[in-house]
This record gives structure tokens, sequence and C-alpha cells, in this order.
């Protein structure tokens, strides 16, 4: 089995780069949303490798490495997986990357499991949520305050679009935080590992360009009542933000953090009927 190892090269900030060699960290994190066994992974930003060599002692099937950093990208090349071909490296950034042409012919759903890099770790999210391609579990190494985003509940001061949309197609928990000084070198504050666990297809909201929109003007102006903050919005569709609301059952004096998953869903079907 390869093993990752800290390369004479240094840390390159600007690519997030805060890397993990603890093997229960690295177990834990691989495992975090069950078994790999037979799954095929994708991991963004595998770096020196750590998480790389722990998805495959833990039997996955084939993982997918998307790596920006040439440096890493090369090292892991000339593992022995890749040659095997239970490894596979692509060079590049993964924030612009065609997951849909990634996953063709993999056997699905295609797990996603990685430690982000903090500074684009959330429209990665996003692109997933949102990606048709999506079927599978995700295990997400954010920092701590995005991880948090991501499984807020309502009335929380942390719930806002990001629990919004990640609730609208998953179950969401934190699987355990690491302070900084888990990470070579540390960053300047804790990590949390996300899961997502996807819903059934059935119970998946499929109309996630728009409950973005709703979810933007809502909490654009979180302090707002709802019949202020959606007024713009409910124009550009000649609805009046009050009644919009009413027909959907929703008190428009309330708050954007007090609306639960199923009141958003109403109200972006609300907003898309018009
Ligand atoms: N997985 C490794 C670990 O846990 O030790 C490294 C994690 S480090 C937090 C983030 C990794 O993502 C780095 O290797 C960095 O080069 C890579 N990276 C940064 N931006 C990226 C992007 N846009 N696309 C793909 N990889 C990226």
């Amino acid at each position: 089995m390869s093993e990752p190892h800290i390369l004479n090269a240094r840390a390159n900030k600007s690519l997030g780069q805060h890397f993990l060699f603890d093997p229960d960290i690295l177990n834990r994190t691989a495992l975090c949303t069950g078994p790999v066994e037979g799954r095929t992974v994708i991991e963004v930003g595998p770096g020196p490798g750590g998480l790389t060599a722990a998805l495959l002692r833990n039997g996955a099937k084939k993982v997918i490495a998307v790596e920006m950093d040439p440096r890493f990208a090369e090292n892991l090349r000339s593992w022995k997986e890749c040659k095997e071909g239970r490894l596979s490296v692509v060079g590049g950034d993964g924030l612009t990357l065609d997951y849909e042409k990634l996953v063709e012919g993999e056997s699905l759903p295609v797990k996603i499991i990685a430690n982000l890099p903090y500074n684009v770790g959330t429209p990665m999210l996003v692109n997933w949520i949102k990606s048709k391609s999506w079927r599978g579990e995700m295990g997400l190494m954010f920092q701590h305050e995005v991880a948090i985003r991501v499984c807020a509940q309502p009335e929380d001061k942390h719930y806002g679009r990001l629990a919004v949309l990640s609730q609208a197609v998953a179950n969401t928990h934190i699987a355990f935080t690491l302070p900084p000084g888990a990470f070579k070198p540390p960053p300047k504050v804790d990590s949390s590992v996300a899961v997502l666990m996807p819903l059934a297809d059935e119970e998946k909201y499929p109309h996630l360009g728009a409950l973005e929109k709703v979810t933007a003007a809502a909490f654009g102006q979180r302090r707002k009542m709802l019949r202020a903050a959606l007024k713009s919005l409910a124009k550009t569709k000649n609805l009046d933000a009050t009644e919009w609301l009413e027909k959907c059952d929703i008190d428009p004096t309330r708050r954007a953090e007090t609306l639960t998953q199923h009141e958003f869903r109403a109200l972006t079907d609300g907003f898309l009927l018009g």
C-alpha cells in the first residue's frame, strides 16, 4: 500500500494546504459516511495523499483524486494503485471540473470524501448539491463554522442558505471536530467534518436554482420581516410578497431564520407558480 510522505516543497497557503498525517484521524475521515469498501470515491485535494491512502486501505474500489497542485498530482501518479487502476489522478481545479463526465462509467453512487481547501469549500459543496450527477454520500472537512452552517437548524444563528440548500437534498450532521494542531501546518481555526447522507430521490427538492434565489433574498436581509426581505424578488414575478407568503401559510411578519425546510420548499413552489 502506498503511503503519504511530506514533500520537501512548502505548503502553498493560497491553495489552502493544511495536511493530515495522523492514521486514526485519517481513518475516521475516510469512514465518516460508512464503509467505502467496493465504492468509487472522489477526493478533491488529496495533497500528499494521507486520506487517499486511508480510502484505499479501507477497500475503496477506486479513488478519483482531483488535485490542483502539480507537485502532489505527480507524486500520486507514481503510486502503484495508479498503475493498478484503483487510483485515478486528475490535475486541475475541482471547482470547474465537469463531475458528470468524471463519473461516467463508474459504479454509482459515487461518494465524495475530502479535506477541502477552506477558500473554495463552500462553492464546491454548492456545485455538488446542484449537480445532477451527485447521488452518493459526502463527508467533507471544512473550517468549523462552515460545517456548522451546513448542519444548522431553524432558529440557530448559523441557519441560512447553506443549511436550507444542503438539507434540500440530504440529512446532515457533524461527524467530528479537530483543533488546528491536528494539521500541518495548522490553520487558524478548528475544522469539522460535515456528513451529507442523500435523501431518497423522491424526497429531494428538485427546484434548487429557485430555492437558491428565495433563500438568498430571505437571508440577505435576515433581520427584516419576510414581507420586506422578499419584496424585490416578488416583484420580478409581479407578485406581492405578503400575498405570496400568506398563500403559503407563512405569517409575513416572520423572519427567514424561523422557516423550516418544508416552509422554504412551499415558498419556492409558490414563487415558481407565480
Ligand atoms: N487531503 C489532504 C490532507 O488531508 O492532508 C490535503 C488537504 S488540504 C486542506 C487541501 C488540498 O486541496 C491541497 O492539496 C490543495 O493543493 C488542494 N486544492 C486547493 N484548491 C484546489 C482546487 N480548486 N481544486 C483541487 N484541489 C485544490
